[in-house]
This record gives structure tokens, sequence and C-alpha cells, in this order.
């Protein structure tokens, strides 16, 4: 059994098909749903647990592209360089999960790891770029 941490980036045209649903069924998979979100401007995010046969699991993975969904392999994470981060907040604001968060009083910004759901849109809107990707190994699709 093949199984891996899949992060899915639906656009806006596909969020309402049953694409993870065709996916199990057409391809004899089995997934977990992790975490699903829909942002604002309408975008999917979904983390999944992805297994079955390796063949399946790579025809599956195809499968999704070919539906227009952004796949990657969840073995990335973002992290805080915490001796950059003037805690400003920007942030907050994009974070769709609640990873970070301000706490109050003394109104700092917090980052939940846990919570992190690796969507990457806190990158770009940080100001002096404290929130950074990384690999957790080098498996990409
Ligand atoms: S946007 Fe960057 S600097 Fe501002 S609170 Fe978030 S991580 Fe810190
Ligand atoms: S990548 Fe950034 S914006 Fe996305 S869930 Fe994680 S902390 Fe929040």
């Amino acid at each position: 059994m093949y199984s891996k941490i899949l992060v899915l980036r639906f656009p806006q045209t596909e969020v309402q098909k049953p694409i993870v649903c065709c996916l199990a069924r057409n391809y004899d998979l089995v997934f977990n749903i992790l975490n699903a979100t829909v942002l604002p401007r309408k975008e999917g995010i979904m983390v999944l647990e992805l297994s079955g046969s390796r063949k399946n699991f790579n025809e599956g993975v195809q499968y999704l592209k070919s539906q227009g969904v952004s796949v990657q392999n969840a073995s990335q994470e973002v992290k805080r360089d915490n001796d950059k981060c003037t805690h400003c907040g920007a942030c907050t604001a994009v974070c769709p999960t609640g990873a970070l968060s301000v706490k109050r009083p003394d109104m700092t910004v917090s980052f939940d790891q846990g919570r992190c759901s690796v969507c990457e849109l806190c990158v770009p809107a940080c100001p002096p770029r404290a929130m950074k990707i990384r690999p957790i190994n080098n498996s990409f699709f």
C-alpha cells in the first residue's frame, strides 16, 4: 500500500465538482481528508491522505491534474523566522486556518504550525519575508 499526504488546490470553477469522489471510485484509492478550506477568492484547498497501489496512486494524481487541480506533496512545511517577524499582523488577515493569530493583550502574532495547511498565502503577505516554505524531503510530483 502506497500512501502520501497531498495538498490539492482547486480552481474556482472546480470547487463544486466531486473530483475527490471520482478519484476514489475510478482509481480504487482510499482518502482521508485532513483539512479543507474555501478561500475568499473561492479557490479550494484540501489536505488529504491518499492510499492505494502505486500505479493507481500515480494515475489518480494525473487525473487530478487533468481536472485543473494543483497537486503538491505535503512534504513541504511553512516555518516562521522568529528573528525576522515584526508581529505586524499582516499574515493573520490571509491565513485561512487560524494558524497565525494575534494574541491579546500583548498583540503578538503566534504561529501554530499544527493548524497550518501549507497554503502558502502568508508567504507573499509577510513584509519582512519571515514566513518560509521548506521541503521536508525532495519528492515532488
Ligand atoms: S506578516 Fe510576517 S512579520 Fe508580520 S506578523 Fe506575520 S510573520 Fe510576522
Ligand atoms: S501557510 Fe501560512 S496562511 Fe497558509 S495555513 Fe499555514 S500559516 Fe496560514
